[in-house]
């Protein structure tokens, strides 16, 4: 079983292809939508959580690229430099997933949970010293 976030891009000729019903009829997937940037005729966007089987999940991949649609898995996407963090908490109250948290009150340390990210960019605009980069808003 696997369980990924993954923004989609789609081609706007392809705009109108029923996706994300193949996935889960041809390929059993299950999805939950976070954001959707749809229009007819224009490239589109949608951030969702895929999960299923690993083989169908792969095959679901493989379909979607087959078709155009490009693919960017979130936990890949997002990092924090810690170099530059200086763990002020400004991107905590931001976060809507509570992917940004403090887990321990002696170091006050700020964690980022990848796994958590729906990629929103809200912590990447307000980092005072850029150090969370998101490959999308790059
Ligand atoms: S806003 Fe930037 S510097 Fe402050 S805790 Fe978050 S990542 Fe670190
Ligand atoms: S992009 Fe930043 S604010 Fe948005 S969910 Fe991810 S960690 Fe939280």
């Amino acid at each position: 079983m696997i369980s990924k976030k993954i923004i989609l891009r789609f081609p706007k000729e392809n705009s109108n292809k029923p996706f994300t019903s193949t996935l889960s009829r041809q390929y059993n997937l299950t999805f939950n939508i976070m954001s959707a940037e749809i229009f007819p005729r224009q490239e589109g966007r949608l951030i969702i959580e895929l999960s299923g089987d690993d083989r169908d999940f792969e095959q679901g991949i493989d379909y979607l690229k087959e078709n155009g649609v490009s693919i960017q898995f979130i936990e890949e996407s997002i990092t924090i430099d810690y170099n530059k963090c200086y763990h002020c908490g400004f991107c905590l109250p931001v976060c809507p997933t509570n992917a940004l948290l403090i887990e321990d009150r002696n170091t006050m340390k700020v964690e980022l949970h990848k796994e958590e990210c729906i990629a929103c960019g809200y912590c990447v605009k307000v980092c005072p010293v850029k150090a969370i980069e998101l490959s999308e808003f790059a």
